[in-house]
């Protein structure tokens, strides 16, 4: 596991983190320059239209990629520096993630997917008990024994909720997660991941619904990349070292 560092210190830091890929038609830049810091046990919505770069922000703090400058920091630990096996164990062990199609093992029960997460990192006994605990704790402990086929798309997401708490993640991280809901099921959702933000842990739920997102207490806006609105001020901070040649996106931060 990453170190523990004092609780003052943002569990998540962007400094001029930027991801650029390299396409057959030139290089497309999916981050641009992006600081922001995420204080622990906060509760964040990050919004922005279809290609604004949501997705390859959650990715960096998931350890699914790596940025092409800049640095993301995760307890202090720049992720960037982690090796290959490090970086899997964060994955594993320090994020939960939800996803938009809820990406649960169709062969397995709503009790074995949760228990899977716990029997990759080697928990030995317990495992079913906790399972049972997180599905009653989401709402489905009755399901406990359905395959997800036998279930509707808003108990697929509870389960996959249930799954991504299973080792007890300091980060839980929801892309689109009412994305393939109706609006009522997808409310219900977002009412159990906002009770899930109990201040201990942290929540990034990634939509491009406004509405939904409106219920975050801090909401971060991207547009091609870039930060274009943060309602938390402690997130644009005058503690971002500014860089020797000051890009767009940096003026933005910094300036207006
Ligand atoms: P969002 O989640 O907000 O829809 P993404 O982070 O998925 O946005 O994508 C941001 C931009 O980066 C888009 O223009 C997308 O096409 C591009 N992009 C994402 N992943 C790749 C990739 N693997 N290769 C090339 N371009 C990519
Ligand atoms: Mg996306």
């Amino acid at each position: 596991m990453i170190d523990t560092n004092p609780s003052d210190e943002p569990i998540i830091r962007f400094t001029h983190a930027s991801r650029r890929y390299e396409t057959g038609r030139g290089t497309v830049t999916a981050l641009d320059d992006v600081s922001v810091a995420i204080a622990r046990g906060q509760w964040v919505a990050i919004v922005g239209p279809s290609g604004s770069g949501k997705s390859s922000m959650m990715n960096l703090i998931a350890g699914i990629d790596r940025t092409s400058s800049g640095e993301v920091r995760v307890n202090g630990r720049a992720l960037g520096t982690l090796s290959e096996e490090r970086l899997a164990r964060w994955r594993r062990d320090g994020v939960g993630i939800v996803f938009q199609f809820f990406q649960l093992m169709p062969t397995l029960t709503a009790l074995e997917n949760v228990v899977l997460p716990m029997e990759l990192r080697g928990f030995r006994t317990g495992k079913r008990s906790r399972a049972l605990e997180l599905l009653d704790r989401v709402g489905v402990a009755d399901l406990a024994g359905s395959l997800p086929s036998q279930l509707s798309g808003g108990e697929q997401q509870r389960v996959a909720i249930a799954r991504a708490l299973a080792n007890d993640p300091a980060i839980l991280l929801a892309d689109e997660p009412t994305g393939n809901l109706d609006s009522a099921t997808g409310e219900r959702i977002i009412d159990l991941l906002a009770e899930l933000a109990d201040g201990a842990r942290t929540l990034i739920i990634v939509t491009h619904d406004e509405r939904l997102a409106a219920r975050a207490p801090r909401v971060i806006a991207l547009a091609d990349g870039a930060v274009v609105r943060d309602t938390d001020a402690y997130s644009v901070g005058a503690d971002v070292p500014a860089r020797e040649e000051p890009s767009v996106g940096a003026a933005r931060l910094i300036g207006n």
